[in-house]
């Protein structure tokens, strides 16, 4: 989703000391700590506008051997199954139609992946990943469930992809680890990819074509377009899908700037074009379909910035913003220039992607205005601009750390102004609230106001899209529920019929022509876990005795018994972790050791031999006590070892 661009944990990760081009083994210092990266993790995975330095873990070879697990996806929040077998009866013939299908996005938050059939071609429009929600404790991200495209391997003809955010290209190392066919971007889209595919040493084996915009290839009986759009990372692309049934556009993720910082505007003439041919459904971006007016252009924050460092040019000024807005970023380093300041880029996801941007010239540094942060002390404060990640308040992105005292070359000094270049996720409000808390503590000016603005069309740029497109029907994509919901109605309002906005779910079977656009089936989708190296072998049973494990705390119980007679030779003894502080709770503790010498007494008397019995009794009784005198139930794990 969409509301704005993010940060993502990459940031975190790479916090925690990691380097970039390694496979990492898992935990990251981001999840470990509380309340406040799990705020972090939860907007991020709303949506993923970083682009490069995307952690870690290679997903092991053999992982992709086991079967995948359901991911409690939201629909199985709500009590429903995430896996929607097809189901025969009510399966319709879609033969002579174009199928949609998306496999994520809808529900979920991020992870966007959306199928397009039509008889025995398959093209699939962007593979994302998903950030882990709170209750998935451990879980590093959520890859879509592409079940159905291997079991049309066949058809698959190629991925393309819209632009180079996380949640629009973040799973594909994943996922052409299963489905390998090739993949059709933009140039800094498949830089972007191409940077990922080398961590997971995937290059050689994936063919990847750039495409310029107004290119198109053919896949199939598909022929795909890129449109020229704009979004908060370059060389975004709206895509023109070219099928028997008719002309699709999805849009992608975009907004209208007819002053972009680098490149031309969105081709709206070609919007227009395609409308007069005549659009079968339009899947636009309802990201900010609830707000009013029009987006600004990226350039006036560039104003912004002017003003501000007009204002202050006795002062260290630090900018953060997000790591893929390389736009934002050339916008803060040509004021830098103008005033005369060094600038420093610090934060692994942000250097990684400026360094591939200016590799392809997507951002243009004047000579000697960057600066290493090994040489920052060779400046006055007041000649320097530090550009950092850190914008969502990310408990170990560059910022964090700065505020925190933690950040091993940068302290924030009294007069420091800090300029926060985003607004907070939903989610994220806190934590950024935190770090501005901080900041402020610590002496520094901090300014948020004016300094950002959103990558997403607002609803007077989606009414201009529709009244250029004109499409027979409306299939509003990207967005939270209620935006899709204020997508359709302003469809109807842009006069699409009332029964041709319609909204999908992850899964449908979508059927379409110029007659009329149905669910004619459903599909499994819904997410993979990953954990580490591990990819789907993280399910609900694992997550559910995380949490437990989370919540309660754990104690183990460990007696020896003689092999044959049965007879008690050590223990019990009592280990707890998570439960209670051990030297505080010595009397609890003494009573919980008592419960389970009864209960393994009592089973010696009676003769119980079978152990899982004994390890039962032993469980009940020390939770009956627990609840009792507690209230609590930690998970009690009684191991019995035989001599
Ligand atoms: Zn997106
Ligand atoms: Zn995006």
């Amino acid at each position: 989703m969409f509301l704005e661009e993010k940060e993502n944990t990459a940031e975190a990760k790479e916090a925690s000391g990691k380097s970039g081009g390694k496979p990492q083994p898992r935990r990251t210092a981001q999840r470990r700590t509380a309340p406040k990266n799990a705020n972090a993790a939860k907007g991020q995975e709303q949506h993923q506008e970083n682009a490069g330095g995307q952690k870690a873990a290679a997903p092991q070879k053999s992982a992709n051997t086991q079967k995948p697990k359901q991911v409690p996806a939201k629909s199985q929040k709500d009590g429903k199954s995430p896996a929607k077998q097809p189901s025969k009866a009510s399966k319709k013939d879609g033969r002579g139609k174009l199928k949609i299908i998306p496999l994520g996005g809808l529900e979920q938050i991020g992870m966007n992946i959306t199928a397009f059939e039509y008889e025995d071609s398959i093209i699939v429009v962007d593979c994302g990943l998903a950030f882990p929600g709170d209750d998935m404790l451990g879980i590093d991200l959520v890859i879509p469930d592409v079940t159905y495209l291997k079991q049309n391997i066949d058809k698959v003809k190629g991925f393309v992809i819209t632009h180079g955010h996380e949640d629009h290209i973040g799973a594909l190392p994943y996922i052409l680890q299963q489905v390998n066919v090739p993949v059709y971007g933009t140039k800094l889209t498949i830089a972007l990819i191409e940077h990922k595919l080398e961590e997971h040493k995937l290059l050689k084996n994936t063919k990847r074509k750039v495409m310029k915009h107004g290119q198109s290839v053919n896949l199939g009986c598909f022929r795909v377009e890129f449109v020229k759009t704009n979004h908060s990372i370059q060389d975004a692309s709206a895509l023109a899908i070219f099928s028997p049934a008719g002309i699709v556009l999805h849009t992608g993720d975009f907004k209208i700037d007819y002053t972009p910082v680098f490149g031309d505007p969105i081709d709206l003439q070609r919007f227009a074009e395609l409308g007069k041919k005549g659009v079968l459904a339009l899947l636009a971006d309802s990201t900010n379909a609830t707000r009013p007016g029009f987006t600004m252009s990226e350039r006036t924050v560039g104003k912004t910035f002017d003003a501000i460092f007009a204002e202050h040019t006795s002062k260290r000024i630090i900018v953060a913003t997000f790591a893929s807005n390389v736009d934002r970023v050339q916008q803060i380093v040509n004021t830098a220039y103008k005033y005369g300041r060094k600038v420093v880029v610090e934060g692994r996801s942000m250097v990684t992607v400026i360094d591939i941007a200016s590799k392809l010239g997507y951002i243009n540094i004047p000579e000697g205005t960057l600066i290493d942060i090994e040489h920052l002390k060779n400046y006055p404060p007041e000649s320097t601009v530090l550009i950092t990640t850190g914008s969502q308040g990310e408990s170990m992105a560059a910022l964090s750390r700065m505020a925190a005292s933690i950040h091993k070359k940068v302290s924030i000094m009294p007069g420091d102004v800090v300029i926060l270049s985003s607004t907070p996720i939903p989610g994220n409000e806190k934590a950024v609230a935190n770090v501005v808390n901080e900041l402020s503590m610590k002496g520094a000016e901090v300014i948020c106001q004016d300094t950002h603005v959103s990558g997403h069309a607002c609803q007077e740029d989606l009414k201009l899209i529709y009244s250029l497109v004109h499409p027979k029907f409306a299939i509003p994509v990207h967005g939270e529920y209620r935006h899709r919901v204020a997508q359709k109605e302003l469809a109807e309002f842009m006069g699409v019929a009332k029964d041709r906005a319609v909204l999908v779910n992850s899964g449908d079977v979508v059927a379409l022509d110029e007659n009329s656009c149905e669910v004619i089936d459903h599909v499994v989708s819904g997410g993979i876990l990953v954990d580490g190296l591990g990819v789907g072998d993280v399910g609900n049973i694992v997550l559910r005795d995380r949490q437990n494990l989370a919540q309660n705390g754990i104690i183990v119980v460990v007696l020896t018994l003689e092999k044959h007679s049965n007879q008690l030779l050590a223990g019990p003894d009592i280990v707890s972790r998570g439960f209670v502080y051990v030297r505080e709770s010595e009397d609890l503790l003494e009573e919980a050791h008592a419960i389970v010498a009864d209960a393994v007494e009592d089973c010696m008397e009676r003769g119980v031999s079978d152990w899982g019995k004994i390890k039962n009794i032993i469980k009940d009784s020390l939770s009956d006590f627990l609840w009792k005198r507690m209230k609590r139930s930690p998970m009690i794990l009684p191991i019995i070892m035989e001599v």
